[in-house]
């Protein structure tokens, strides 16, 4: 077994390559040691790997970031899900201090006045969850694909994270969005009602909205800041970088 990161990042991007997504998932069991985490947002995509890992029994932790702020039909497909395959999805909240005094200072809102302000929330209600998410985990799965946004183009299906200590897989990378779709329709696999009311990529309620025919994929997040390179925070190096306007 490579027991250098990097070089085991390397390798796994590599094989990844000929795999199937299955495949990659169990490759990825098999070669990497301790605890293995897959981020959801309950979105197409995940639900996909969700399928993936809970039908196949892969020991592989599924954990969902709840913000307090999703909506409905994502909590529906949560509990969908779990009824489906027998599973918990494990969740991890916002710190109640932390977002007591965000609340306190910038509105229950406060995203919508000021970029600062939606990062420091998008900080407290998951960037923050998703650190204890990961803590301890030799890699995190997510459901990325690479084309779904500019930034994500440049990704690879595996790579050392040298801040994480871990090593990101994006096992759906090459994947189009209509073989997701088609891949869960034959399988029966829940999906969040919202995607056939015209969202493609969901988040918080209040910073997703339905996109127009033609407008790209992620136009429906945070549509009120002007920027092409709209993210939360959890798929760019770190807050910093995020603050500086670099990886959104
Ligand atoms: S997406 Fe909106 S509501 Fe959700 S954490 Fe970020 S700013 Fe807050």
């Amino acid at each position: 077994m490579i027991q250098d990161p990097n070089l085991l990042a390397e390798t796994l991007d590599a094989e990844f390559a000929v795999l199937s997504p299955l495949e990659r998932l169990q490759t990825l069991r098999d070669k990497v040691k301790g605890r293995i985490v897959f981020t959801t947002s309950l979105g197409l995509e995940d639900q996909m790997l969700t399928h993936l890992i809970f039908a196949n029994n892969i020991k592989i932790d599924v954990v969902t970031l709840d913000t307090g702020r999703l909506f409905p039909e994502t909590y529906d497909v949560w509990r969908e899900t779990e009824e489906k395959y027998g599973k918990r999805i494990h969740a991890k909240y916002p710190q109640a201090e932390a977002l007591e005094n965000l609340i306190e200072e910038q509105g229950i809102d406060g995203f919508y006045y000021a970029k600062e302000f939606r990062l420091n929330c998008c900080g407290v209600r998951k960037i923050e969850p998703l650190g204890r998410a990961l803590e301890g985990a030799s890699a995190w799965v997510t459901g990325l694909r690479g084309d779904q946004s500019q930034n994500r183009l440049g990704m690879a299906f595996a790579s050392y994270e040298t801040q994480k200590k871990l090593i990101k897989v994006n096992p759906l990378l090459d994947l189009a969005r209509e073989r997701i779709a088609h891949f869960n329709d034959d399988h029966g696999v829940p999906i969040n009602a919202l995607h056939a009311k015209g969202f493609l990529s969901i988040g918080c309620a209040p910073c997703t909205r339905a996109l127009q025919p033609g407008e790209p994929e992620r136009a429906g997040r945070w549509w009120w800041e002007d920027d092409t390179k709209r993210e939360c925070g959890l798929h760019v190096p770190d807050r910093t970088t995020v603050a500086e306007g670099a990886g959104i």
